[in-house]
């Protein structure tokens, strides 16, 4: 039997093996042994893992980290890896979170796109394969992930123990193919200033997390010449267009700062807050000394720019496009001032070249980078075997063109060598990761079973 006809014979178990593992609840919680994320996800573990026996695979649980199921013989594993924890559901859903129940055609519930209805759809492609009599020249494993939504802990543990991928996809992103995930960091800048008692600017605070551009942003101003810091301050909000708005009390002000929220990957879509507040401070004129050189500083440098052309890290590439420069927090809090930064370097360039780049513009500021966070680029030439075989595989199935995305935001297929985001979101429909009333459509979710059988095929020849 060909193996699509196998998927449409395969429709109502498929549906029902999904709504089953849609219903439990798999949050991160506190952990005890063989459960180091709770007792939710063990749960989600050893339901796929009796599935994919049931199925008649080999199975292993790498301690409640990790599971896989794996077909075939030979040296090489063609995998898929994706993930079974869900992040928690939130507000305002039309439906129960974790209900799975179908209306007009869709599967509703916390992880049915995310990830769970695309793992289940990897698990009967290679069941489909099996029944069919399709024996692979490689091990075919899909490997269920735990702890993707709060920093991928388990990856580690599973790759100091177990084998390694030589070739396969993760279903966390989207169709048709991610083959380029710019380098991402994380890290503050820190200065502390000796005591000044003359200092007006007495505290400043905006922003929850580094990877996201901040909508609020306070500061509190102690001077007596009230009147003119308002008139400065109104004026600025005219000049500028930006949102300020003021409070007084006795002979202090307090200056808030709204901007508009976005991804820190693309801090360009937002209105950062926290720099309209360093904008507005430097044009007030009430900072003198070591702080003020460090406004001057960052209003000179950063500004509202994000692609730290100023700052002299503008790296880009035709690949990926430019460096993306995100201020996500600031904190002025006695003598001592923190900026947040997630700064996403393109696929072609290097942390090296970008942390040179950083190094040589503050130094002799006075100002120290703490907290570095990276994680490398992906990316796969657009003539890798990869890129080559599931191109093929995402027309075959859908007709369609397979455009290649290069983004800045970092999929799960950077936690493991030689694999891409393929699927499961096709273009054009929206992302329902993470939000209320996330579902997933049964007719889509059969098409990616069919597409993931295939593409388990040609990698696994
Ligand atoms: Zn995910």
């Amino acid at each position: 039997m060909d193996i699509n006809t196998k998927i449409d014979e395969l429709k109502s178990e498929l549906i029902e093996d999904t709504q089953k593992l849609i219903r439990i609840k798999s949050v991160k919680d506190e952990g005890s042994l063989n459960m180091p994320f709770g007792s939710g996800i063990n749960d989600a573990l050893l339901a796929v893992l009796n599935l994919g026996k049931k199925m008649g695979f080999r199975t292993k649980n790498v301690d409640g980290y990790m599971g896989y199921i794996e077909y075939g013989d030979g040296e090489e594993i063609a995998g898929v890896l994706g993930h079974l924890d869900v992040v928690p559901e939130g507000d305002g859903w039309n439906y129960p979170a974790y209900g799975a129940e179908i209306h007009d055609g869709k599967i509703y519930g916390r992880g049915t796109l995310d990830d769970k209805g695309p793992m289940i759809a990897s698990l009967y492609a290679l069941y489909a394969l099996k029944e069919t009599g399709f024996m692979p020249n490689k091990r075919i494993r899909i490997l269920f992930g735990t702890d993707e939504e709060n920093g991928c802990g388990e990856i580690d543990y599973y790759l100091k123990r177990e084998e390694k991928f030589s070739i396969g996809f993760t279903p966390d992103g989207c169709f048709p193919i991610i083959f380029a995930e710019k380098g991402i960091t994380f890290f503050n800048i820190v200065k502390e200033f000796s005591n000044d008692e003359n200092r007006k600017l007495v505290y400043i605070k905006g922003g929850h997390r580094p990877n996201m551009v901040p909508d609020y942003c306070e500061f509190s101003i102690n001077d007596s010449n009230t009147d003119s810091i308002v008139k400065k301050i109104n004026d600025f909000a005219v000049k500028t267009g930006f949102d300020l708005k003021y409070e007084l009390k006795d002979n202090s002000i307090l200056v808030k700062s709204y901007g508009i929220s976005a991804h820190g990957s693309t801090p360009e879509k937002g209105r950062n807050a926290v720099m309209q507040a360093v904008l507005l401070i430097q044009s007030l004129g009430i900072c003198s000394g070591e702080i003020g050189d460090a406004i001057d500083f960052f209003a000179d440098n950063i500004g509202i720019e994000t692609n730290g052309r100023s700052f002299g890290v503008s790296l880009r590439d035709d690949v990926s496009g430019e460096l993306s420069f995100n201020v996500g927090t600031i904190e002025l809090k006695d003598n001592k001032i923190s900026l947040g930064l997630n700064l996403r370097y393109p696929v072609t360039s290097s942390f090296e070249e970008m942390k040179k780049h950083f190094n040589d513009k503050i130094e002799g500021t006075g100002f120290r980078i703490e907290n570095m966070q990276h994680q490398k680029p992906l990316y796969f030439p657009k003539d890798h075997k990869l890129i080559r075989i599931l191109s093929e595989v995402y027309t075959e199935i859908t007709g369609e063109k397979s455009e290649l995305l290069a983004i800045g935001g970092g999929t799960y297929a950077k936690e493991m060598m030689n694999i891409v985001a393929f699927g499961p979101i096709f273009p054009g429909k929206p992302d329902l990761d993470h939000q209320a009333n996330e579902c997933i459509e049964i007719d889509d979710l059969i098409k990616i079973t069919k597409i993931y059988a295939l593409a388990l095929k040609k990698l696994s020849v």
